[in-house]
C-alpha cells in the first residue's frame, strides 16, 4: 500500500494524491454512479458504496484531507523501530517535489461565483515556500476575477478569502507539528542532528499552538525527541522562510490597493458627474451645440405584423405566415397570462442556418397560446412586447419524440413570459435582425 494513501482513498477514486478538490468531486460522482447499489449487481455493492462515501467524506473536507495526507508522517513510537535501518523518505513539496527543511501543509481557498451560486474551493497540500506563494497568488487572482459575481456569498467569501490568502493561507497546527516532527526525525536518522533539532523546534512552535486536547500528543513526542537529541548547546533556529511579508504578500497587496484606489476614485468621480448634470450652465461653460443629445426614436405600437397583416383581435396565428414543421407531436404553450401587454411571437427552429421562424402568432395580454403538432428539434421563442417594443428570446429548448411500448412520448413545454424578463425561463434581449 502507498504510504501516502494509507486507506487507499485516492486509489479508490482513481486520482493522484495531488488531485484538486474539483478533480476529487468529479471522480466521486463518476464512481458513485458505477458503484451505486441500485445499479451495481455485485453482492458487495453496499459495502463498496460505503467505502467510496467514506473516502469522499474525508477527502472533500480540507481539514480531514490535511489529516489524511499527513498520516504517514509519524515518528515510530517504539525505540526499537528508530534503530532499524529503514531508509525514510523526507517530506518533499507536493508541487515541485523538492525536499525542504521547512515544508508546510497549507490550505488556500479560491472563490468562483455565478449569479446566486458561489463555490469556495480549497487548494491544499504540502508546499515549499515558493510553490505556496504561487498557489496563493493564483487562488487570489481567480477570486478577484470570478469570486464577486454571486449574491450574497460571492462578496463575503471573496473578501475573507483574499485576506486569508494574503496572510499565507491556513496552516493547521497539529498537521504541521506532526509533519515537521517527522521531517526532523528523518534528518536525525541521516545524522544531520543540528538541522533535526532546528526543525523539531519549528514543530514545537506549531505543537504549542494546538487547541484541541486530544491532538496535543504530538507536543510530548517533539519534546521527547528534542531532549533525546540534546547536545547541551542551544538550538540554531532556521531562518523562517515562511515569514510574511513575502513576495506573494506584496503582489496580492498591490492588487488589493489598486482595486481599492479604483473604487475610491470612481466613488469620488460619481458625485461630480451628477453635480454637473444638475447645475445650470456656468458662464465659463460654452454650451456644446456640436452634438446635441440624440433623442431615442420613440416606439410607436405597430398595428400590423412585419408582413403588413393587421394583428388579429384574439390570440391566434397571424395570417400570411406559413405554418411549418407541423408533422410532429410536441406542443409549446406560450403563457402571456402574467403580462399586461400584447405580444407578437415567433417560434424559431434553431437546427437551420440561420434559425428561421416556423410559427408566427399573436397573444393578447393575460392569455395563453398553444402551438401544436411541432416536429422534434431545437427551438427558441422570440417575442416583441407590443406596448414597449422590447424584443427578447427565451433559452433554447429541445422538443423530443420517443417511441415507447405504449406509443410515442413527446415534449410539452410551457414558456411563461413576463414583462420583466424572467418567468420560468431566462430571457435575453435581442436585436431587430434576430427577430
Ligand atoms: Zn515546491
Amino acid at each position: 500500500m502507498n504510504r501516502k494513501d494509507p486507506a487507499g482513498y485516492y486509489a479508490l477514486l482513481g486520482v493522484l494524491e495531488t488531485a484538486s478538490a474539483t478533480e476529487i468531486k468529479s471522480a466521486f460522482r463518476r464512481k458513485a454512479k458505477d458503484l451505486h447499489p441500485d445499479r451495481n449487481p455485485s453482492p458487495d455493492a453496499v459495502r463498496q458504496f460505503q467505502y467510496l462515501s467514506e473516502a469522499y467524506e474525508v477527502l472533500s473536507n480540507p481539514d480531514t484531507r490535511a489529516q489524511y495526507d499527513t498520516l504517514y508522517a509519524q515518528i515510530p513510537e517504539s525505540k526499537a523501530a528508530s534503530h532499524k535501518q529503514v531508509a525514510l523518505e523526507p517530506i518533499a513539496c507536493s508541487c515541485c517535489k523538492k525536499v525542504i527543511a521547512q515544508p508546510r501543509y497549507v490550505i488556500f481557498f479560491q472563490v468562483t461565483s455565478f449569479i446566486i451560486l458561489t463555490i469556495r474551493t480549497p487548494i491544499q497540500g504540502i508546499f515549499c515556500p515558493k510553490c505556496a506563494e504561487s498557489k496563493a497568488i493564483q487562488s487570489t487572482m481567480i477570486t478577484w476575477f470570478l469570486g464577486w459575481w454571486g449574491l450574497p456569498w460571492g462578496l463575503i467569501y471573496s473578501v475573507s478569502t483574499i485576506f486569508q490568502n494574503l496572510f499565507g493561507g491556513s496552516k493547521p497546527d497539529e498537521v504541521n507539528a506532526r509533519l515537521l516532527a517527522y521531517q526532523a526525525w528523518v534528518f536525525a536518522t541521516q545524522n544531520k542532528l543540528e538541522l533535526a533539532r532546528a526543525i523539531a523546534a519549528d514543530a514545537q512552535d506549531f505543537a504549542r499552538k494546538i487547541k484541541k486536547k486530544d491532538e496535543r500528543e504530538v507536543l510530548n513526542l517533539v519534546e521527547e525527541f528534542l531532549s533525546a537529541l540534546d547536545t547541551k548547546t542551544s538550538i540554531k533556529r532556521l531562518k523562517n522562510s515562511w515569514s510574511i511579508p513575502n513576495r506573494a504578500f506584496y503582489i496580492q497587496g498591490s492588487i488589493l490597493i489598486a482595486v481599492a484606489a479604483l473604487f475610491v476614485g470612481s466613488a469620488a468621480y460619481a458625485p461630480t458627474e451628477t453635480n454637473q448634470a444638475s447645475s445650470t450652465v456656468s458662464p465659463t461653460q460654452v454650451p456644446d451645440t456640436s452634438s446635441p443629445p440624440r433623442p431615442k426614436p420613440e416606439y410607436v405600437r405597430p398595428t400590423t405584423a412585419d408582413n403588413g397583416v393587421p394583428f388579429p383581435s384574439a390570440s391566434s396565428y397571424i395570417d400570411g405566415y406559413p405554418i411549418q414543421r407541423t408533422d410532429g407531436y410536441s406542443n409549446v404553450i406560450v403563457d402571456n397570462s402574467q403580462n399586461d401587454s400584447d405580444v407578437f411571437v415567433k417560434l424559431f427552429i434553431l437546427d437551420t442556418n440561420p434559425p428561421a421562424p416556423v410559427r408566427v402568432f399573436f397573444i393578447r395580454a393575460r392569455e395563453k397560446f398553444k402551438v401544436e403538432n411541432i416536429k422534434a428539434g431545437n427551438y427558441d421563442v422570440r417575442y416583441r412586447d407590443l406596448d414597449s417594443g422590447a424584443l427578447a428570446r427565451t433559452d433554447p429548448f429541445n422538443l423530443r419524440e420517443v417511441q415507447t411500448l405504449r406509443g410515442i412520448k413527446f415534449s410539452e413545454v410551457t414558456l411563461t413570459l413576463y414583462k420583466v424578463y424572467g418567468g420560468n425561463m431566462r430571457t435575453y434581449p435581442i436585436s431587430e435582425n434576430e427577430f
